[in-house]
């Protein structure tokens, strides 16, 4: 492809100052696969996302809405001077924090809305029953949901075991667990005072009768009650009609549980309450959500639920012979109900058409009925991706991050294959990627640099890939073209051994597998061949058990999972092992108000350094008045969030600055206290490396900033909000976290694709403190894709050999040389090319 520069085939920037870009220009062709490159921190993403992408949805917004006009007006454009020849964008983004909407894949990628269609026009109905339409199929609507679970395929009920957990108490002493705390459960209790119960027995020795009034009954009589006076006193004040405290309405512990339940908006409650129910799968629609008549609608035997169960490729395999007309009763169909052998042929082709987008980039082992959250964000990139292939757009501009993410070495011939499609139905493409097999297929190349942060922001190259060979201050160039081979490390050899038998979770059935310790193991896999399951469920969940600690990390509050006794059995060294450290890519806060500072901790120290400044002293201020989520120090306009919701009609909501502070977040006074001239509001908005210079005095403050660097994120501002973190990036920051805490008796490290989102340069660093942490006798287990990474680990576990139903088993375990040799591993070939 040879553009001439200055042609209309280009996007042309000028002057981009965005983050840490250095008012450069750069001009990217069009209808090209584009791929930017650099260190973590360079600026990649502030080019292509944030000047880019930003400019795009700017103007687009512009165009069709005054009010975001205004808005926009407050928010500031992106920093550059002018962007010439950029046609509208489409951003295809990895998930940033957790997504907020409960959808499934089939919702995702519309595939449900066209099953449904498939159903009610192609479906085998019972004799006599009329047709449902299409909305009939779906449980969240009303024609659909089954009556009795509305919908959601469970029920919950309570029982006394799940309401009375402990039989021996009295009612005094709280046996009715399920009643509210505090005054509402003494106020019930009063009230059985005045009916005349015995709240002084042991619960088991009440009458059942009774007991089953207590928890069950729907009546709620309204008694007087007399607070603070004994039984023998109530009955007295009752007989002689004396004025009561007030009257009181009894309520059931049933009802009130499920009334809580149903009723209350804040979300702590609705799990104090949650956790004396039992949720059993509805007996109407077992568990399938949708209404009897919808669900005697047959396709090939099944009904609609089942068929939303089953792995795309097994769908798309159904699918394909009437798709082609060659199902097994064709002819005698075509007879019968021709109408219907037409409509269902279009349907057929029309799905079979969009699942192979879906199987070829590697997903065919997902169903429609598979939740978004339960994805990882690579997998959900992809499934975006692949619904873009067949929206028909052309002339747009896809911004994508990553999207080898997750992917094995295998399966990026075929994303590849689908962003070529992309290409040729005159699309341009902007690829921010580290993985060298996807960047050596660029058209051109941008690669930024050549550090990261302020030392970054620079283009030190623009243009077909083979000229970069050229630009010695390039660090991608170091890696594309003379692969740094991972060095012919001399294996560790493992101090114990851990056995894990039994395994029995997904695709994963009655897995007997291996972990050798004090050493560093890879797991490697196509995607879907049950890695994670394995390792960050399976594994890590046992050994919690096994060690006593709780079963998810401290940071993840809302895993509701545990494993079901039984699916795994543990043995071996389990003896030499003290601790178990989970370092996954789960957000690290899910509001703007956790940071970088606030969960390492080093802002603890910092603001204590604030508070001993003489000014501080002087005015009584204490180290919490520098923080930002309590009152005091803060700024109230915005409640120490430096920024407001602002909600827009049809739009997603956006954030704008707090006009009070202007994004400090800290009121004036509290701004007034410096520390080495700078004030906490300053401190917040450095980067590590900015600070790591600044507290060089300061021990506790600069280790932890020393640690963070170490893991590449030298880049980062201290008061980054924990919820503008890539997964890969809130990763590191919990690998730093623990790295400071690293000595402590022997852990096992547990990771999931440490590598995400790093530059082969700082991949190389990763791996040199992930070795730290073996040579100091810790154990390290990592799910893992860059062969750089696996060729130079002790031990590796490839799983598969395919995904779903076609994994689950271990294919191949040994050093790298040796799984390199193994027959039937996916992962074996590249591994061989990478060890050479
Ligand atoms: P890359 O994509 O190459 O990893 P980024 O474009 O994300 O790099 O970051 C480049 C620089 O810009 C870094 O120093 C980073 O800390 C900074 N940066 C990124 N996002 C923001 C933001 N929202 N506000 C201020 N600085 C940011
Ligand atoms: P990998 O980590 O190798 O990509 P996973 O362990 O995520 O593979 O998935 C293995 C299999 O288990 C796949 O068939 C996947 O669809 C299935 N699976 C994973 N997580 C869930 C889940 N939360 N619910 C249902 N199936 C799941
Ligand atoms: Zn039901
Ligand atoms: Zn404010």
């Amino acid at each position: 492809m040879t553009y001439p520069p200055g042609s209309s085939g280009f996007v042309r920037v000028r002057g981009a100052r965005e983050h840490n870009l250095k008012d450069l220009s750069v001009d990217l062709p069009r209808d090209a696969l584009v791929v930017f490159t650099g260190v973590s921190g360079s600026g990649k993403s502030s080019l292509a996302f944030g000047t880019l992408y930003a400019e795009a949805q700017r103007r687009y917004l512009e165009s069709v809405s005054p009010y975001a006009r205004r808005l926009f007006h407050q928010l500031g454009a992106p920093d550059v001077d002018a962007i010439e020849g950029l046609p509208p964008a489409v951003a295809l983004q990895q998930q940033r924090g957790t997504p907020t909407t409960r959808s499934s894949v089939g919702s995702v990628t519309t595939l449900s809305n066209l099953v449904r269609m498939l159903y009610s026009r192609a479906g085998e109905y019972p004799e006599g029953q009329d047709i449902i339409y299409a909305e009939g199929f779906s449980p969240n609507t009303p024609e659909g949901a089954c009556p009795n679970c509305h919908g959601q395929g469970q029920v919950y009920e309570v029982t006394e075991a799940s309401m009375v957990p402990d039989p021996s108490l009295t009612i005094r002493e709280r046996a009715v667990a399920a009643w509210p705390q505090a005054w509402g459960g003494q106020n019930q209790r009063d009230i059985l005072v005045t009916l005349g119960i015995d709240v002084d027995t042991p619960w088991r020795d009440l009458p059942q009768e009774t007991r089953d009034w207590i928890l069950f009954t729907d009546e709620q009589p309204v008694v007087p009650v007399y607070p603070g006076l004994t039984p023998k006193e109530t009955h007295d004040a009752a007989k002689r009609k004396l004025e009561p405290g007030y009257m009181g309405t009894f309520s059931s512990a049933r009802r009130h549980v499920l009334h809580t339940f149903a009723t209350t908006e804040s979300a702590a409650m609705k799990r104090r309450v949650q956790a004396y129910m039992i949720a059993a799968e509805c007996p109407v629609c077992c568990g399938r959500r949708l209404r009897p008549e919808a669900l005697a609608v047959r396709f090939m035997g099944y009904d609609i639920a089942e068929f939303s169960r089953l792995p795309l490729q097994r769908v798309a395999a159904l699918l394909r012979p009437f798709a082609e007309g060659r199902e097994p009763d064709h002819a005698e169909q075509v007879q019968r109900h021709p109408e219907r052998v037409i409509a269902q042929e279009r349907m057929a082709r029309d799905l079979a058409a969009r699942l192979d987008v879906l199987l070829s980039l590697g997903l065919g082992y997902l169903a429609l009925e598979r939740s978004t959250p339960t994805l990882s964000p690579g997998e959900l990139q992809r499934l975006r991706l692949a619904t873009q292939l067949h929206s028909n757009l052309f002339g747009v501009v896809y911004v994508l991050d990553e999207p080898s993410a997750g992917l094995h070495p295998a399966d990026t011939q075929a994303l590849l294959t689908a962003l070529d499609g992309l290409k040729a139905a005159g699309n341009s493409l902007f690829v921010v990627e580290h993985d060298l097999d996807v960047v050596r297929r660029a058209d051109w190349i941008v690669d930024v640099g050549p550090g990261a942060g302020e030392q970054g922001g620079e283009i030190l190259y623009s243009g077909p890939p083979g000229g970069l060979r050229d630009v010695p201050a390039s660090q991608t160039a170091r890696y594309l073209f003379r692969e740094e081979e991972s060095g012919p490390q001399e294996a560790r050899s493992p101090s114990g051994w851990l056995e894990l038998s039994g395994v029995t979770r997904h695709n994963l059935r009655e897995l007997k597998v291996r972990f050798p310790l004090g050493v560093r193991t890879c797991v490697t896999g196509v995607s879907g061949s049950g890695k994670s399951t394995l390792v960050t469920q399976v594994l890590a969940w046992t050994l919690a058990a096994h060690l006593g600690q709780p079963p998810a990390p401290e940071h993840d509050e809302e895993a509701e999972e545990v494993l079901p006794a039984g699916a795994a059995h543990l043995a071996g060294d389990v003896a030499l092992l003290s601790r178990l450290v989970q370092v996954d890519q789960k957000p690290i806060g899910r509001t703007p108000r956790s940071n970088l500072a606030t969960y390492t901790g080093l802002f603890d120290h910092v603001r204590r350094l604030f508070a001993a400044t003489p000014l501080a002293r002087q005015r009584k201020y204490s180290a919490s008045r520098f923080s930002f989520n309590v009152r005091g120090g803060r700024c109230e306009h915005c409640q120490g969030e430096g920024w407001m919701m602002v909600e827009l009609l049809f739009l997603p909501s956006v954030y704008a600055p707090c006009p009070v502070c202007h994004g400090s977040r800290f009121n004036a006074e509290t701004l007034e206290v410096a520390y080495q001239d700078r004030n906490v509001a300053e401190v917040l908005g450095m980067t590590v490396d900015v600070a790591w210079a600044f507290f060089r005095k300061e021990a506790p403050v600069f280790r932890a900033l020393d640690t963070l660097r170490e893991v590449g994120l030298g880049y980062l501002r201290l008061g980054q909000p924990a919820t503008e973190l890539s997964g890969g990036e809130a990763q590191r920051v919990k690998l730093a976290a623990e790295l400071q805490r690293a000595g402590r008796g022997r852990s096992v490290y547990i990771l999931d694709e440490p590598t995400t989102g790093l530059h082969p340069a700082d991949v190389k660093r990763l791996t040199q403190q992930l070795d730290r942490l073996v040579d100091a006798g810790h154990t390290v287990i990592a799910v893992e894709h860059d062969l750089q990474v696996v060729g130079s680990s002790d031990w590796v576990i490839d799983v598969g050999p395919g995904a779903g139903d076609e994994g689950g088993r271990v294919v191949a375990e040994g050093t790298p040389r040796e799984v390199a040799q193994a027959r039937g591993s996916r992962t074996a070939p590249f591994l061989a090319r990478t060890l050479g």
